[in-house]
């Protein structure tokens, strides 16, 4: 993995939202950089800020503050075109096929239109290329008149693939690609994912909001609470010694398939609700919750340091 090029670098980044007298911090300065070729995952429970983190960095939305470097070029002074330029470099998978495939479009239009906006194909070279990506992501190509409804919710997921593949990105966000999924489909789809992933080289930041779903895809994994990072290491380091309390909760919590072990194993409950991140606590945000907390939890924010090599965390009980 250290061989690997840093394909994005994400420095200090911050991204707030004013509600009404209110600052939301919805990503409250996080750093960490993605390798060429790589998985992160990035987890967190709902309002962690993930989700939106991804969009930021994409520059969906205007970050408040710190930067995006894509292949060592900062990407948060382009200008419209530079950006549209960009724009082919990385792309998203949103977690609800249903709601961001446009119902009155047909699929081929649908993917189509992301052909149009960069000009890469027209004519017979564009259906031709809409019918490649269909059987890419192991759809029938015939069906490309169909419409999104016409469709089953994993077949929609491969349709927003096959959108997102369709200018021959480098780096993908998945939101929680496949959280609204069944069961039954949701291996197929990561199946899927890491097959193209495979073959085309592709660079993934995968958001999730619970750490088994990202367990077998990731190289690495983040953990988010309440806007900020709180950990982040190789997988294999993370699932076997989570150093941050807030890890060892989220983990402790996952079922373990052997009776004897899943008998016998101590579960961290979490005490009380996320606070508000409108007005999160002093000091460590996690504090409330955190089984561990000292005084100095509340007077300070603890450290995000890299603790074992190329693992970090965020937490005084490292200092
Ligand atoms: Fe818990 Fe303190 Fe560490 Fe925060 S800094 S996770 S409150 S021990």
């Amino acid at each position: 993995m250290d061989n690997r090029d840093t394909l994005i670098e994400v420095r200090n980044l911050k991204k707030f939202f004013t509600i009404g007298d209110n600052t939301l911090k919805a990503v409250n300065d996080i750093s960490f950089e993605i390798k060429r070729g790589e998985t992160l995952g990035v987890v967190g429970e709902s309002g962690c800020g993930k989700s939106t983190a991804g969009r930021t960095l994409l520059r969906l939305y205007d970050a408040t503050e710190g930067d995006v470097l894509f292949e060592g070029k900062s990407i948060m002074n382009l200008n419209n075109q530079e950006m549209k330029a960009m724009r082919r470099n990385m792309q998203m998978i949103f977690q609800d096929p249903y709601a961001s495939l446009n119902p009155r479009m047909t699929v081929g239009d649908i993917i189509g239109e992301a052909l149009d906006i960069h000009n890469l194909a027209s004519g017979q070279k564009r259906k031709e290329r809409i019918q490649e990506l269909l059987s890419l992501v192991s759809l029938n190509p015939e069906h490309m008149n169909r419409f999104p409804h016409e469709f089953s919710g994993g077949q929609r997921q491969r349709i927003g693939i096959a959108r997102a593949l369709a200018v021959e990105p480098k780096f993908i966000v998945c939101d929680e690609p496949i959280s609204a999924l069944d069961v039954s489909v949701q291996a197929q789809v990561v199946n899927l994912l890491e097959q193209l992933q495979e073959k085309m080289g592709l660079t993934y930041m995968f958001i999730a909001h619970d750490l088994s779903m990202v367990k077998y895809i990731s190289d690495r994994v983040a953990v988010m609470y309440l806007g900020k990072m709180v950990e982040l290491a190789e997988s294999d380091a993370l699932y076997e010694k989570p150093l941050h309390p807030y890890t060892q909760a989220l983990l402790s919590a996952i079922p373990i398939p052997d009776p004897e072990i899943e008998r016998n194993r101590e579960r961290i409950v979490l005490q009380g609700d996320v606070p508000s991140p409108m007005n999160p606590p002093s000091g460590c945000h996690f504090r409330t919750r955190c089984p561990k907390a000292m005084p100095e939890c509340a007077a300070s924010v603890p450290q995000w340091k890299e603790i074992e090599p190329g693992h970090f965390a965020a937490c005084h009980l490292y200092n």
